[in-house]
């Protein structure tokens, strides 16, 4: 039996139906037939045709100089890593002062919560009586390891009181810390770039070596500076307390000890730094 054909009245308005719906989905009127729904937000691709821009790196990650310190030591959260990994990785750094050693309490080692301005600790504090070594305004602070100078405050100014208070009422309101403030509250400080991506920064600092520039090598144990105080209250009042160290350690994006228990953490630097 011959199939019946339609006729030419209905092929024509088969052909009306299927453009209407072309055109329908098309202008995005009829959810099932794209599977967005009118209320879709703009596409991510723009029309160009360029790709999305990456997003950018955090203001808050120190970021080193490649091309003169090679590839990264490890390419992940060092942290993760187990705690003999992670030493013999970082062995390479020494003590930023001479003789130093690590008896930091809880509150001085990276990850403590920091509550004045609503954020972290992301260093280890060298405080008088808990290195066996003295602490003192003008301490040397030394390079610790061969590196490339990427930051050196020649020119830092002190917060006034009421500067101060301000940031430390915008720490309270905010998630964590902005880096921008966090950044005051550091001080006058020395960033350095060492082999394998790993970068040191030393906080509070009272003096920078003037000898020192951005792009300078400098070899392990150079003096890049002294123990102050500044970038605290205190540095403000002219009290002279507060005078330490604030020595960060740094590998892609993750400070060491980020998310690490305290004795963890010690036991690592013990085996770094010691
Ligand atoms: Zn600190």
């Amino acid at each position: 039996m011959q199939r019946q054909r339609p006729t030419p009245a209905y092929s024509t308005a088969l052909v009306a139906l299927a453009a209407l719906l072309l055109a329908a989905a098309f202008l995005n009127l009829v959810p099932w037939t794209t599977g967005a729904t009118v209320s879709d937000p703009e596409p991510e691709t723009p029309v160009s045709g360029l790709p999305p821009k990456p997003p950018p790196v955090p203001a808050d990650r120190p970021e080193p100089a490649e091309e003169e310190t090679g590839p990264l030591l490890f390419t992940g959260n060092i942290n993760r890593l187990p705690l003999e990994m992670i030493v013999d990785k970082l062995g390479f750094l020494q003590s930023p002062i001479a003789g130093a050693r690590i008896l930091m309490t809880d509150g001085q080692l990276p990850g403590a919560p920091r509550a004045y301005r609503n954020g972290t600790h992301e260093g280890i504090d060298y405080y008088n009586g808990f290195a066996g070594t003295p602490i003192r305004k003008g301490t040397p602070v030394l390079a610790a390891a061969d590196g490339k100078v990427i930051r050196i405050d020649h020119d830092y100014v002190e917060m006034s009181a009421a500067e101060r208070a301000k940031y430390r009422r915008l720490s309270a309101e905010a998630e964590k810390t902005p880096e921008y403030i966090l950044d005051r509250f550091r001080g006058r400080q020395v960033w350095l770039s060492h082999r394998g991506q790993v970068i040191t920064r030393y906080a509070h600092l009272d003096t920078v070596e003037q000898s020192l520039s951005v792009g300078d090598t400098v070899e392990a144990g150079r003096q890049i500076g002294t123990v102050g105080n500044s970038g605290t209250g205190p540095a403000i009042t002219g009290s002279g307390d507060e005078m330490h160290l604030h020595f960060e350690i740094w590998l892609n994006g993750h400070y060491l000890g980020e998310g690490l228990p305290p004795d963890d953490i010690r036991l690592i630097l013990r085996g770094i730094l010691e």
